[in-house]
C-alpha cells in the first residue's frame, strides 16, 4: 500500500513539474528587462514597448532550452543550445525585436534559427517569420519544437542566411543573430524600402556592434550603431 502511495506522489510530482509554467519567473525577468532597457538606453531612453513585453511574456523561453538549462531559462543571459550555439539573452531577442518595428501584416526574415525562440517571439508581432540555420540538428530541432507549439506562422530550412531568403524576398524587416564581418550585400537588396535590418558586426574576437539599418524609400542605407554586443559568428562558404 506505502509503495502505490508512493509511486502514486511520484507520478503527480513528476507530472506537475513536466507543467510548470514559470509564469513568476517570467514575469520577473519581463520586469528586469523593461528597468534595464531604460537604464542603458540603447532606444534613446525610450523602454520597451507593450507589444514586445507581451510577446516576450507569452513565449516560453523554457520551452527553448535543453533541460540541464531550463532552471536557468528566466535569467537575462544567453544559454547553450548544443553544437557551440546560444540561445540568446533575453534583453538582446527584445532589443532586436524592438529595433526592426514589427507591424502585424510585416513579413520578416530572421537569419540564425538557432532554438526557435527570437523566431517565436516575432512570430507573435507579425504575419510570418521566415528563418534559416545553417546548423542541420539545430534546424531540425527548431522546426519540430515550433510545430509543437503550434506556430504556423513560422516556416524555417537549412541553409546559409547570408544569401538570405530569395523566394520570400523582399522582406519588411530582417534580423541577423550571429555576427557578421560584413552586411551581406544579398541582405540588403532584400530588404523591402523603408525596411529595418538588424545585425551584429565584427569579428570573433573583437567587440561586435549591433548595426541598425534603414532602406529609405529612394533605397538609400541609412546606418546606426546601437550597441557593444557579443554574438556566435556567422558562419557559411561566404
Ligand atoms: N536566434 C536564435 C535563438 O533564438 O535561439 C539564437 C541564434 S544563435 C546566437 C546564432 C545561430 O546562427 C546559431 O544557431 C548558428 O548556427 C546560426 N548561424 C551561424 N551562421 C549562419 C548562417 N550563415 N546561416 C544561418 N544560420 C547561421
Amino acid at each position: 500500500m506505502k509503495l502505490i502511495v508512493f509511486i502514486l506522489l511520484f507520478l503527480s510530482i513528476a507530472a506537475h513539474a513536466d507543467d510548470t509554467d514559470y509564469a513568476a519567473e517570467r514575469a520577473a525577468l519581463i520586469e528586469e528587462l523593461g528597468y534595464y532597457a531604460r537604464l542603458v538606453g540603447d532606444m534613446d531612453g525610450a523602454g520597451f514597448s507593450e507589444a514586445v513585453l507581451a510577446s516576450m511574456t507569452s513565449v516560453k523561453r523554457h520551452r527553448f532550452v535543453p533541460p540541464a538549462q531550463v532552471r536557468f531559462a528566466y535569467e537575462n543571459q544567453p544559454l547553450p543550445i548544443g553544437h557551440g550555439q546560444t540561445i540568446s539573452q533575453p534583453y538582446i531577442v527584445a532589443l532586436m525585436t524592438e529595433l526592426v518595428e514589427p507591424d502585424a501584416d510585416d513579413v520578416i526574415l530572421e537569419v540564425g534559427t538557432g532554438s526557435g525562440y527570437q523566431a517565436a517571439v516575432l512570430a507573435e508581432l507579425v504575419d510570418h517569420v521566415y528563418s534559416i540555420e545553417i546548423i542541420e540538428p539545430l534546424a531540425n530541432g527548431a522546426k519540430q519544437r515550433l510545430a509543437q507549439l503550434g506556430y504556423t506562422n513560422i516556416t524555417t530550412r537549412l541553409g546559409d542566411g547570408y544569401y538570405g531568403w530569395e523566394d520570400h524576398a523582399p522582406f519588411d524587416a530582417i534580423v541577423v543573430t550571429a555576427a557578421a564581418s560584413h552586411v551581406p550585400p544579398p541582405l540588403i537588396e532584400q530588404l523591402k524600402p523603408g525596411g529595418r535590418m538588424v545585425i551584429p558586426v565584427g569579428g570573433r574576437f573583437m567587440t561586435q556592434l549591433l548595426l541598425l539599418l534603414e532602406k529609405t524609400d529612394e533605397g538609400e542605407v541609412i546606418t546606426r550603431q546601437i550597441a557593444a554586443v557579443r554574438f556566435v559568428p556567422l558562419t557559411g562558404a561566404h
